[in-house]
């Protein structure tokens, strides 16, 4: 478990997954449980988006900190059933002695709190999310650009049906950027031109402008969470589907100079051996650039540390 330091900057994966958790004994390694991250920095305890695996952490938090609060902030990308699911079963949620800041936006057409409550309204959940004991608020963000104490955030809308943003947490020691679903802007634009009146011009400048921006955004992180759920071939398949591919990623980590580059939301259907093998593929596709490029499978319970 993580410990409390304002020594350095230390994160930790508790879910992989995207779409759906998947336990069993082809996932032992890497992990079933949908998107969740635990970032400790600056005396602050940050939780990027509350996929299955909050459950353990969860539970790891209670057993760490025992009769005394827990305070922590929980930034959401976006309210699909894999970033929100883990909510109901967080144990410090059940606790009166902890204050848990819940941060998001608002979705397409509905607000954060609506949706939060909504998935644990009858007859979804036996209880509902205003009568845990726990001290929940519930913050809509309407900034791009917001502090947790010390800990310097900066969002931005990402390419994935619905409402969905990336966060880039800035901390003393480094920066961490989380990007669990976004789809490449290129072969993306163009798939969707065909259903609007542009020319393929057009349509690859805008993919060029929107590229541009996110690598601004991005541009020397330490550590990037990206979506990877598909290869190549894969993606070819699901273009417009609002994930990305192994390709498109190298090339957005090796663009932007960050130092680390995590494979992130793995496709229910990979197993650890086809996880092994995606990564071998991405860190040969940095090699062959030239890159420095470090390049990792997320896997739950791994440990990074900065500073
Ligand atoms: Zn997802
Ligand atoms: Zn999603």
């Amino acid at each position: 478990m993580l410990t409390a330091s304002g020594l350095s900057t230390r994160l930790k994966i508790w879910g992989v997954r995207g779409s759906i958790p998947v336990p069993g004994p082809g996932t032992v390694r890497y992990g079933g449980n949908t998107s969740c991250v635990e970032i400790r920095a600056d005396d602050e305890l940050i939780v990027l988006d509350a996929g299955s695996g909050i459950r353990e952490l969860g539970l790891a938090l209670e057993n760490e900190f025992g009769s005394r609060p827990i305070n922590l902030s929980l930034l959401i990308t976006h309210a699909h059933w894999d970033h929100i699911q883990g909510l109901p079963f967080f144990v410090p949620a059940y606790n009166d002695k902890n204050q848990i800041q819940i941060l998001g936006y608002d979705g397409a057409g509905s607000d954060l709190r609506e949706i939060l409550n909504g998935q644990m309204a009858t007859p979804f959940f036996p209880i509902a999310l205003y009568d845990l004991p726990g001290k929940i608020k519930i913050q809509r963000l309407e900034s791009m650009d917001f502090k947790i104490g010390n800990v310097h955030v900066r969002s931005k809308f990402v390419n994935h049906p619905g409402v969905c943003v990336g966060y880039r947490v800035l901390t003393s020691k480094g920066s961490i950027a989380y990007l669990p679903d976004h789809e490449p802007y290129e072969a993306f634009k163009l798939h969707s031109a065909k259903s609007h009146l542009l020319s393929p011009e057009q349509t690859q400048k805008r993919a060029r402008e929107d590229r541009a921006e996110l690598v601004k955004f991005l541009q020397g992180s330490d550590i990037l969470i990206l979506d990877t759920q598909y290869t190549d071939e894969e993606y070819e398949a699901h273009v417009g589907w609002g994930h990305g591919s192994l390709s498109t990623a190298i090339s957005l980590a090796i663009d932007t100079s960050v130092r680390k580059l995590i494979l992130f939301h793995h496709d229910p259907t990979h197993d650890d051996e086809m996880i092994d093998k995606m990564v071998q593929t991405a860190r040969k596709l940095a090699t062959k650039r030239e890159s420095y490029l470090e390049v990792d499978g997320a896997r739950e319970g791994a440990e990074m540390t900065l500073g």
